[in-house]
C-alpha cells in the first residue's frame, strides 16, 4: 500500500484495522457483537435512504446562473432582477411526477422544473413544470388526483380506470390532459423543453406597487419531443436516458440555456379578465399579455454528489424574497404549505441549513435545535424576539404588500367555469399531423379503460373543447358522442 494513501477511518474517526474480515470467534465464527465497526457499517447502510418524494421522485439536477438581460425594476424590487448583467447562482432540479425514484425517464408525464435562485436577499424557489397549466385548480383535490396516477392498492399496478375516472369527473383537467397527450408530453431531453412557473405570482416594486406575473422559460435548444415508440424503447433500454443526457451535455461543455420571459397583468385586470387569472388550469393569452424578456438561465456545472445535492435539494413555492409574493391561486396556496411540509418530513426540520439549500446570503433567525442541527445553532446569542440584547430585528420595508379581499368565507369554486375554450384553442393551433398523433395517443391511453361510461363522459369533454376533437376520439374508441 502506498504511504501517501489516506487512512480509512470509522465514522467516529478512528483508524480501521481490518475492513475485509469481521471479528469472529475463531475462523468459522459466529460474529462477535464487539465488532462495532461492522455494526456501524451495517446500521448506517440500512439508513442510506431518506423517504422518497411522494411526487417528483425521479429527478436530475444541475448548477448554473441567471443573468438579467432587460430592466424590469419598474415591476419588481427583487434583487435577482436588479440590473442588466447581474448574475445570480442557481440550482435546478428536473423530474417526472408519478414514477418512483428508479422509474424510466422517457414516460409520458409532466416534468417538474424547479429553480432555486441563491439571491443576495435570500433564496427564491420557482417550482414549476414544463407545462403552463395544471390538472386541478384547488389543492384539496391533490391527494386524490395523485392517487390516480400511482399504483392500485391491491394489484400495485398503474390503473387507467382511476386515471380517466378522475379526469372525466374533473373537467378542469382537460387543458393539461391535452398538453400531456400532445407531442410535448414526452420531451426529447430535459434540455429540449420549456419551463413555466404555472401559477400567477405577485411582483412588487420599490414604491410598493404590485402587478400579477407569470413566468415562461423558453428553451434555447428548441422544443424537441420523442416519438412514443422511441420513448418506449428507451424506457426499457436506458431508463436514465434524460438524466444521462443532461449530465453528459454539461460535462462536455454543451451548456443548456433558457430565456426567461414574463407576462405582466395590472392588478385591476384580475377582476375583469375573461378567465380567472388565478386559475392554474388556464393560461393568460399572449395576445392579451405578451411575453417580456427579463433574462437567461444557463446550466454549466454538474453536481459533485447526487444525494447531497439533487436528492437533498428542497424546493418550495413559498420560498419568496422581497419583491415576489403569492397570489390567491388556490392551488398555489395549498402548495405554500405542502412543499415545506414534505421537506420537513423527508429531510428534516433543518433541511434549509444543508449546503445545497443554505442561502448564500446571511441567515439570522431565532429558530434553534431540531434533528441534525449541523451548524453552531446560534451559539450563545439571544434566542427570542423581541429582545433588548440587540438581536436581529424585522425591517418594515420588507412587509408583504397588502391587497383587498372580499366575499363570504365558503367552500366554493372559482366563478369562471369554462373548461373548454382553452383546450379547444390548443387543439386548433396544432397542425393536422399533431392532431392525428394527439388523437392516437389518447385513444391508445383510453382503450384499456373498462367502463364505457367513463370513456363517454371523457369524450363529451373533448367534444365540448372542439367537436372534431371529440368525434375523432369517439371514432377511435368505437363509441358514439354522448347526448
Ligand atoms: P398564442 O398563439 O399567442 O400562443 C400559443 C402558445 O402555444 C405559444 O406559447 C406556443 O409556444 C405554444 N404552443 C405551440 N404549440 C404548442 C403545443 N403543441 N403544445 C403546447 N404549446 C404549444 O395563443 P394564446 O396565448 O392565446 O394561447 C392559445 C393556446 O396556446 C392556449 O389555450 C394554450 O393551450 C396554449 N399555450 C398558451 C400559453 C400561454 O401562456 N398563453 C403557453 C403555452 C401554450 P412555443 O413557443 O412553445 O411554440
Amino acid at each position: 500500500m502506498s504511504e501517501d494513501k489516506k487512512k480509512l477511518t470509522t465514522s467516529w474517526g478512528a483508524p480501521v484495522g481490518d475492513n475485509q474480515n469481521s471479528i469472529t470467534a475463531g475462523s468459522r465464527g459466529p460474529t462477535l457483537i464487539q465488532d462495532v465497526h461492522l455494526l456501524e457499517k451495517l446500521a448506517h447502510f440500512n439508513r442510506e435512504r431518506v423517504p422518497e418524494r411522494v411526487v417528483h421522485a425521479k429527478g436530475a439536477g444541475a448548477h448554473g446562473y441567471f443573468e438579467v438581460t432587460q430592466d424590469l425594476t419598474s415591476y419588481t424590487k427583487a434583487s435577482l432582477f436588479a440590473e442588466v448583467g447581474k448574475r445570480t447562482p442557481l440550482f435546478v432540479r428536473f423530474s417526472t411526477v408519478a414514477g418512483e425514484n428508479g422509474s424510466s425517464d422517457t414516460v409520458r408525464d409532466p416534468r417538474g422544473f424547479a429553480v432555486k435562485f441563491y439571491t443576495d436577499e435570500g433564496n427564491y424557489d420557482l417550482v414549476g413544470n414544463n407545462t403552463p397549466v395544471f390538472f386541478i385548480r384547488d389543492a384539496i383535490k391533490f391527494p386524490d388526483f395523485i392517487h390516480t396516477q400511482k399504483r392500485h392498492p391491491q394489484t400495485h399496478l398503474k390503473n387507467p380506470n382511476a386515471v380517466w375516472d378522475f379526469w372525466s369527473l374533473s373537467p378542469e383537467s382537460l387543458h393539461q390532459v391535452t398538453i400531456l397527450m400532445s407531442d410535448r408530453g414526452i420531451p426529447a431531453t430535459l434540455r429540449h423543453m420549456h419551463g413555466f412557473g404555472s401559477h400567477t405570482f405577485k411582483w412588487v416594486n420599490a414604491e410598493g406597487q404590485g402587478v400579477w406575473v407569470k413566468y415562461h422559460f423558453k428553451t434555447e435548444q428548441g422544443v424537441q419531443n420523442l416519438a412514443p415508440e422511441v420513448a418506449a424503447k428507451l424506457a426499457a433500454d436506458n431508463p436514465d436516458y434524460h438524466t444521462e443526457d443532461l449530465f453528459n451535455a454539461i460535462a462536455q461543455g454543451d451548456f443548456p440555456s433558457w430565456k426567461l420571459s414574463v407576462q405582466i397583468m395590472p392588478i385591476e385586470d384580475a377582476d375583469v379578465y375573461r378567465f380567472d387569472p388565478f386559475d392554474v388550469t388556464k393560461v393568460w393569452s399572449q395576445k392579451d399579455y405578451p411575453l417580456i424578456e427579463v433574462g437567461r438561465m444557463v446550466l454549466d456545472r454538474n453536481p459533485e454528489n447526487y444525494f447531497a445535492e439533487v436528492e437533498q435539494a428542497t424546493f418550495s413555492p413559498g420560498t419568496f424574497v422581497p419583491g415576489i409574493e403569492a397570489s390567491p391561486d388556490k392551488m398555489l396556496q395549498g402548495r405554500l404549505f405542502a412543499y415545506g411540509d414534505a421537506h420537513r418530513y423527508r429531510v428534516g426540520a433543518n433541511h434549509q441549513s444543508l449546503p445545497i439549500n443554505r442561502p448564500h446570503s446571511e441567515v439570522n433567525t431565532y429558530q434553534r435545535d431540531g434533528q441534525m442541527r449541523a451548524d453552531n445553532n446560534g451559539g450563545g446569542s439571544v434566542y427570542y424576539e423581541p429582545n433588548s440584547a440587540g438581536g436581529p430585528a424585522e425591517s418594515a420595508a420588507h412587509k408583504t404588500s397588502p391587497y383587498e379581499v372580499g366575499g363570504a368565507a365558503d367552500s366554493v369554486a372559482y366563478d369562471h367555469n369554462d373548461h373548454y375554450t382553452q383546450p379547444g384553442d390548443l387543439y386548433r393551433l396544432l397542425s393536422e399531423e399533431e392532431r392525428t398523433r394527439l388523437v392516437q395517443t389518447i385513444v391508445g391511453a383510453m382503450q384499456p379503460v373498462e367502463s364505457d361510461e367513463i370513456k363517454r363522459r371523457q369524450i363529451g369533454h373533448f367534444y365540448k373543447a372542439d367537436p372534431e376533437y371529440g368525434i375523432r376520439i369517439a371514432e377511435g374508441l368505437g363509441l358514439s358522442i354522448p347526448e
